[in-house]
C-alpha cells in the first residue's frame, strides 16, 4: 500500500506527519529522525554487504571541498546554478560594524564577504580522484564512500534536497576494467531495489548542465551512454525519481588529475552512487510511513539480524 498516492507536496506532509522528517524553514533542507535513519542504516549497510568481496577503501570526506578541484573540472561552467560556494569574513573592525548595520537593518550584506578556499561539495566522488594521481595498479583503484553532498536546488519537493547523503563508489583503471564494473553495479542496484519490493527501472540519464551549451553536453552524454540512472517512483508514476547513477568519466578526471595505468595511458574512471535519502523516501512511498508494517522480506534486507 503506498503511502500518498504518489503527490509530491501530500508526501512531503506525510513525512512531517509521521515525525520523520523535521522541517527546518528552508526549502530542501530537513532534519531526519531515527526512524529515518535506521531504514537509511539499513539500506547502506545491505549496500555495503552486496560490495563485501569487493574490498574496496572505505573513505569519508568533511562535505566541504578544495575549491580548486572545482575549477579543474570545470565545474563552474558546467553546474553554476548548482554550486554552494563558502564566504566568509576577511574585514577589519571597521567592515564588521558595517557588516552588523547591514545586517540589522535587514539589508544585503554578501558584497561585506569574501570567498573561501573551500566550497560545499557537490558530488560525492569529487575529493577522491586528486588522491589517485600517478600511476594506479594494474588491477586499478575502488573506493567507497559516504559523503554529504550540496546542490543549490531548494525546493517543497522532498526528493529534491539541497544536502543529502551518497554512498559511493569509484573505479579506476583500464577502459575495459571501469566498464564491467560499472554495468555489474547497474545489475546489482536494480536486484536491491526490486529485492525492496521498490519498481524499479535503469534509464540513460544526462546531467543538468547550466545553459544553451549545456543542452549540447546533455545531448552528447545520452548519446554516448556516459550515465545511466536507476529510478523508482517516489513522488509521481509517470515521472519516477533517481535514486541511483552510474558515471562513465572516460579520461576526464584521469587528464585533470594526472592519473596513469601502468601501460601508460591515461586512467579512466567511472563511479556510482546510492541517493540514500531517495531511496530511504521510495521505501516509505511504497510501504507507508511505519517500517514495523512493511513486509518481512523487506525488512529482512535492511534488519537481518532483527528478522527471524
Ligand atoms: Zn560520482
Amino acid at each position: 500500500m503506498s503511502a500518498t498516492d504518489y503527490e509530491a507536496l501530500k508526501f512531503h506532509d506525510g513525512l512531517v506527519k509521521a515525525g520523520l522528517i523535521i522541517p527546518v524553514g528552508v526549502q530542501g533542507v530537513f532534519g531526519r529522525n531515527h526512524v529515518f535513519e535506521s531504514v537509511l542504516e539499513g539500506f547502506n549497510t545491505a549496500v555495503s554487504r552486496l560490495a563485501k568481496d569487493d574490498h574496496a577503501e572505505y573513505f569519508v570526506y568533511p562535505p566541504v571541498i578544495d575549491r580548486k578541484v572545482l575549477e579543474k573540472v570545470d565545474y563552474m561552467d558546467s553546474f553554476p546554478h548548482l554550486a554552494g560556494t563558502v564566504h566568509s569574513f576577511f574585514g577589519k573592525e571597521l567592515d564588521a560594524r558595517k557588516l552588523s548595520e547591514r545586517i540589522h537593518a535587514g539589508e544585503p550584506w554578501g558584497q561585506e564577504m569574501g570567498l573561501t578556499d573551500v566550497t560545499l561539495n557537490p558530488a560525492a566522488c569529487y575529493p577522491v580522484y586528486p588522491s589517485f594521481t600517478g600511476t594506479v595498479p594494474a588491477a586499478g583503484k575502488l573506493v567507497t564512500m559516504l559523503n554529504w553532498v550540496y546542490r543549490h536546488e531548494p525546493s517543497p519537493e522532498p526528493t529534491r534536497m539541497q544536502a543529502f547523503r551518497v554512498r559511493e563508489f569509484v573505479r579506476c583503471g583500464t577502459p575495459d576494467q571501469v566498464v564491467e564494473w560499472r554495468d555489474m553495479w547497474l545489475q546489482r542496484g536494480l536486484t536491491l531495489l526490486t529485492t525492496l519490493g521498490l519498481q524499479a527501472a535503469s534509464d540513460v540519464a544526462n546531467d543538468p548542465f547550466f545553459g544553451k551549451g549545456g543542452k549540447m553536453l546533455a545531448a552528447s552524454q545520452r548519446e554516448q551512454k556516459l550515465k545511466f540512472e536507476v529510478l523508482v517512483p517516489v513522488i509521481s508514476k509517470d515521472k519516477p525519481t533517481a535514486c541511483c547513477s552510474f558515471n562513465f568519466h572516460e579520461g576526464h578526471f584521469g587528464e585533470v588529475f594526472d592519473i596513469q595505468t601502468p601501460d601508460g595511458n591515461v586512467a579512466n574512471t567511472a563511479c556510482l552512487g546510492f541517493g540514500l535519502e531517495r531511496c530511504v523516501m521510495a521505501l516509505f512511498q511504497e510501504h507507508g510511513f511505519d517500517p514495523a508494517t512493511w513486509p518481512s522480506e523487506v525488512r529482512a534486507v535492511l534488519w537481518p539480524q532483527t528478522v527471524a
